[in-house]
């Protein structure tokens, strides 16, 4: 019967981020599981942007969330709940509590609470309001609803990340789960909501999961169904501390303008914590395929930006290059006539062999699609100007060479040959001339795709 009931049973998982700060790293792996959870279970994910801190929540951290699951193609399919606007369910759960005994109006002033904090702190003990046991029920306005926690007993959750794990219910404090002002509590909207979208499985960051035991609480007084738990460790940086802006917390939307692969952030950030079969490249539907909640490691993961860095240069290796030109076209805003725009798609594959993001190239735009840039550094002047005749010399035997990359390079080397010289003796000074710096690409590559009037060009300048 059980076995029956979980294949009827509909998934559905949320992820539910507060739109206080952007949406980084941590919370766009939490949205991946979420997502990979219920697309596996053929179930619903949704998102519920918990918005009920109106002075901490901003609507550029809205933004930058959904510009966050977008670019990872994690957005869902459903409507998204904005928790702001769901507050009269949440009051309307905390007078059904109150009327129904499991909570109380606490009518403690400021200097009484904090009295009282200090004892339970002083003591160890958890707060407990000596409201709780008044039958007085009627004051005034100002009170709080405090939950009342249960004393004796322990609260288990079978978590599906970290297994059976129990607190004992007399260290739980009553909490407040509507304020003064008739504003509900983080813990007790987010267990409402739950409630009310149809959520089944929540999977969550594990500095929930002591909420985890106290939320759970308004779910048994509630009469509610358990949903099933998976909290999941955080990510750490690679020095083993929380991570932080200083490791690259930042705003997940952020990679993308840096100029890493939406497809490569999706496949570490699955690899971060997760893993089936050491693979590194996961397409969406791949993952959804293999993706087994069991899997997920127990302990913290580390992000190591340089292990992100290999994943995306070979990803980006691997693009089409016009999808390659597409990205680095709207990345630098470009706006490039047929001609420039050939001399960038042939260079490109030379270009990308030395970087792991493509905004790396940025410094090579120049002179690829400028047709008549020039170099005028002043560190490179010496050798422009010491080189100017075996500029012109070379510049003569490719005026009258085929123009293939054959030809070109056997014109160099006949060069090099006929007077002398290294290959070096000439590569360094002719890729500053064409390019202004030493560590361009190939340089038969660079000389081929430019196209023999504009090497011809450069190489007759006068500085
Ligand atoms: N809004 C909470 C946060 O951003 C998450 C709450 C939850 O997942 O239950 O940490």
């Amino acid at each position: 019967i059980k076995i029956f009931k979980s294949i009827n049973l509909e998934v559905v998982t949320r992820f539910a981020p507060s739109p206080t700060g952007y949406l980084h790293i941590g919370g766009a792996r939490t949205a991946i599981f979420n997502y990979l959870y219920a697309m596996k279970h053929n179930g619903k994910y949704l998102v519920r942007i918990e918005d009920t801190d109106k002075k901490r929540s901003t609507k550029e951290a809205v933004q930058a969330i959904h510009d966050g699951l977008n670019w990872l193609k994690i957005n869902s399919k459903e409507e998204i709940v904005y928790q702001s606007s769901r507050l009269n369910s949440h009051i309307k759960v905390a007078y059904e509590l109150l009327e129904k005994g499991y909570a109380y109006k606490c009518y403690l002033s400021t200097d009484e609470l904090q009295e009282l904090r200090n004892k339970s702190r002083e003591k160890g003990i958890p707060i407990k309001s000596p409201w709780r046991n008044k039958s007085t029920n009627d004051l005034n306005e100002n009170y709080v609803i405090r939950l009342k926690m249960p004393t004796e007993g322990s609260t288990i959750i079978n978590d599906l990340v970290q297994g059976e794990v129990s607190v004992k219910n007399e260290i739980l404090d009553d909490m407040v789960i509507l304020r003064s002002d008739n504003t509900p509590t983080y813990m007790l909207s987010s267990v409402v909501d739950d409630y009310e979208m149809g959520v089944t499985h929540i999977i969550r960051g594990d500095d929930h999961l002591n909420n985890a035991f106290r939320q759970i609480q308004i779910i048994k007084y509630m009469s509610w169904k358990e949903p099933f738990y998976a909290h999941i460790p955080l990510i750490h940086g690679t020095d083993g501390s929380k991570l932080s802006k200083r490791h690259g917390a930042t705003n997940v939307f952020e990679y993308n303008n840096m100029g890493y692969l939406s497809h490569a952030m999706f496949s570490y950030l699955l690899q971060l914590g997760w893993s089936s079969n050491n693979e590194e490249d996961y397409q969406i539907s791949r993952a959804v395929k293999l993706f087994d909640i069991k899997k997920i490691n127990k302990s913290p993961s580390k992000f190591d930006i340089k292990k992100l860095n290999n994943i995306n240069s070979k990803f980006l290796k691997e693009l089409e290059i016009s999808e390659v030109f597409n990205l680095v076209s709207k990345s630098f805003n470009l706006n490039l006539n047929q001609l420039e725009k050939n001399r960038l798609l042939g260079l490109l594959p030379e270009l990308l062999k030395r970087v792991n993001l493509y905004t790396e190239i940025r410094d090579d735009i120049e002179w690829i699609t400028n047709k008549d840039f020039i170099c005028k550094e002043e560190v490179h002047k010496e050798t422009l100007e010491t080189n100017s005749i075996m500029f012109k010399e070379i510049s003569l035997l490719l005026k009258n060479c085929t123009w293939s990359k054959d030809k070109i390079d056997i014109t160099l080397k006949e060069y090099i040959v006929d007077k002398n010289l290294k290959f070096k003796d000439i590569g360094y000074p002719l890729r500053i001339a064409l390019t202004g710096k030493p560590n361009a690409p190939d340089l038969v590559s660079v000389i081929y795709e430019l196209g023999c009037e504009i090497v011809i060009n450069r190489l007759n300048y006068q500085y």
